[in-house]
């Protein structure tokens, strides 16, 4: 039985990062201990097997980690699901709100066959935008999203209610 919960000793909190007001939930020390590392996998790892999740997409940065060591876990494929200016052509892009201002996030088009089952991963799920529009990309792509990993879903921002209703999200951790 895997002890989630134990997973919290290895998340730091950091007060006013990256600005003022705002708690950093830093998760390097948990990538750095690698009993810790592995049971975090282990848990993201559970609630996907068996459901024929045919490749993970991680969303940079932090989900690139936990992303592609998934994937490994589940024995399918990663792709990037980038900030701008990474990837060459051809791309697909979404733009999204943040609280200030907009961003995008890229995929390289092409990669995913009509129908793939994509599992999307993220460290943090914060006001959920970063992962509403991560599913609005492999929409775009021709993909069918299965779900979403997060390690840590910062509950209070109400994130989950921009991901779409009847689609699994799975949070390891509540803060
Ligand atoms: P959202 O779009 O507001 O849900 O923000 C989620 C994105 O911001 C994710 O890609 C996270 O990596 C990042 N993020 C937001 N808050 C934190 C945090 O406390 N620690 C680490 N990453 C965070």
């Amino acid at each position: 039985e895997l002890d989630v919960d134990s997973l919290r000793g290895w998340i730091r909190d950091v007060p006013d990062f990256p600005s003022v007001g705002v708690l950093f939930r830093d998760v390097t020390p948990l990538l750095a201990d690698a009993d810790a590392f592995g049971r975090c996998i282990d848990a993201l790892a559970a609630p996907w097997q068996g459901v024929g999740v045919e490749l993970v997409c991680g969303i940079e940065s932090r989900g690139f980690i936990f992303g592609a060591a998934l994937a490994h876990r589940l024995e399918v494929g990663f792709m990037p699901l980038r900030k701008p200016g990474k990837l060459p052509p051809p791309l697909a892009e979404v733009e999204y709100a943040l609280e200030y201002g907009r961003d995008r996030l890229q995929a390289r088009a092409g990669t995913l066959a009509q129908g793939q089952r994509v599992l999307i991963v993220d460290d943090v799920l914060a006001t959920g935008g970063t992962l509403a529009a991560a599913h609005e990309l492999v929409a775009r792509l021709g993909g069918a999203t299965v779900g979403a990993g997060v390690v840590i879903e910062l509950a209070a921002l109400g994130g989950r209610a921009r991901w779409p209703r009847g689609v699994p999200l799975h949070a390891l951790l509540d803060y």
